[in-house]
């Protein structure tokens, strides 16, 4: 598994930075975001250390997938009713803070902190 000992996201998968987990499997992690925006805030995380989008490579598109995939069925499970968003910041323009590929999932009755 490749890690990158500075980064947050490696360092919540490894369990060495506690987080309020949703889901967890070999490859993917799922928490709640620790600022939420909207009611329901989680963030779905590849495992493995990819800094953002812009290093995807075509042997992650399940990965990918499986993200997408397991959000709805998290969403479900947390009582978000009346759809959500996801959003995915990528690099300085997208104005991305941790640089750990993360899926954000916000849902919810509005109003909602932002977005
Ligand atoms: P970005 O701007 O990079 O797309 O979003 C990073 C997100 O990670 C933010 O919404 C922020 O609240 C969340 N975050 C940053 N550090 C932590 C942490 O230590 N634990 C959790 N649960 N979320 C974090
Ligand atoms: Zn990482």
């Amino acid at each position: 598994m490749s890690t990158d000992t500075n980064c947050i996201f490696c360092k919540i998968a490894a369990g060495q930075i506690p987080s309020k987990k949703v889901y967890e499997d070999d490859d993917i992690l799922a928490f709640h975001d620790i600022n939420p925006w909207a009611p329901v805030h989680i963030l779905l995380i590849p495992k493995r250390h990819i800094t953002s989008m812009q290093d995807l490579t075509p042997a992650d598109q399940a990965l990918l997938g499986k993200m997408m995939v397991k959000s709805t069925e998290l969403m479900a499970e947390l009582g978000v009713t009346g759809g959500y968003r996801h959003v995915i910041n990528t690099g300085p323009d997208g104005r991305q803070e941790v640089q750990h590929v993360h899926l954000h999932v916000m849902g919810g009755p509005r109003p909602w902190a932002k977005g």
